[in-house]
């Protein structure tokens, strides 16, 4: 498990559970809505043991990227599972505040829902990185399946016109042949060293989260939070971007510098890219 892991004091007061509905309707609606019903009672079980070989260092061989060099005081501020109506937006509006430049990890199929959100990141100078199709563990540990890469790049190039080379697996989780398929298709591999837990439900509140991750920031470090939320439409995340605005004055009054992943680690953010 991550060491960077959260232990929530509390969670935000009033807060409803937000519950996503599938993109998809009719017969393949139903059909995902019992996989779901399903996934909610074998998670428990599996994810665990998951969680232990899968986020490990065997997960990925050391091939995946979990921060930048010790040596510079940058940070890069990445964002999972969108883009979604409220939350990107949301997000979005709070970076530009500050003019920091973010990096955006997004699902296939919530761009195929909201490309004009993806456009609207890219205009503001944020880099775009792919997230898998549907999020799915399954295909992560599948040894053949290369769908859910393979239609989260093509979903992110009809929107960008450019074939993305940044990946963050759904869940952190990574196998080796995993690993090989995504650099395969020219794909680097980034994970974090600090993930706040804005995932869960209902969300932690901003401040507590802003917090707990100032002491744990370092030169290099790639922190996660999430800006949606897999398949749904509308998801707002209010303590995501609560915390932001807390964390970046902070970090730059004490020397840091905010950039993105491919700044950060001077990888090619688009595949037609020359290395910086
Ligand atoms: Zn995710």
């Amino acid at each position: 498990m991550c060491p960077s892991r959260y232990a929530p004091a509390e969670t935000a007061a009033g807060q409803a559970p937000i519950s996503p509905f599938p993109l998809v309707e009719g017969a393949e609606g139903e059909v995902t809505m019992v996989k779901m019903m399903v996934k909610r009672v074998l998670s428990p079980l599996l994810d665990p043991l998951g969680n232990a070989l899968f986020l490990s260092w065997a997960g990925d061989l050391g091939q995946a990227h979990r921060h930048g060099p010790r040596t510079a005081k940058r940070v890069a501020l990445t964002f999972d599972d969108g883009p979604v109506l409220g939350g990107t937006e949301q997000v979005l509006d709070a970076l530009a505040e500050f003019g920091v430049p973010g990096t955006f990890f997004c699902i296939g199929a919530n761009v195929r829902q909201h490309p004009e959100i993806v456009r609207r990141a890219v205009a503001a100078g944020h880099a775009i990185g792919a997230h898998s199709m549907h999020h799915s563990r399954l295909a992560t540990v599948s040894p053949t399946d290369a769908h859910h890469i393979e239609a989260c790049v093509a979903a992110l190039q009809d929107v960008l016109g450019r074939v993305p080379a940044l990946y963050r697996p759904p869940w952190g989780w990574l196998t080796p042949w995993e690993v090989a398929r995504l650099r395969r298709r020219g794909l680097a591999v980034i994970r974090w060293d600090i993930e706040t837990p804005d995932w869960r439900t209902p969300c932690p509140p901003g401040d507590q989260m802003a917090q707990w991750a100032l002491p744990r920031v370092r030169p290099g470090t790639i922190v996660v939070f999430h800006d949606g939320m897999t398949h749904a439409d509308t998801h707002p995340k209010p303590e995501t971007a609560r915390a932001v605005r807390q964390l970046v004055p902070a970090l730059r009054a004490q020397g840091y510098e905010f950039v993105t992943i491919p700044t950060l680690l001077n990888i090619p953010a688009y595949q037609d890219e020359e290395r910086i």
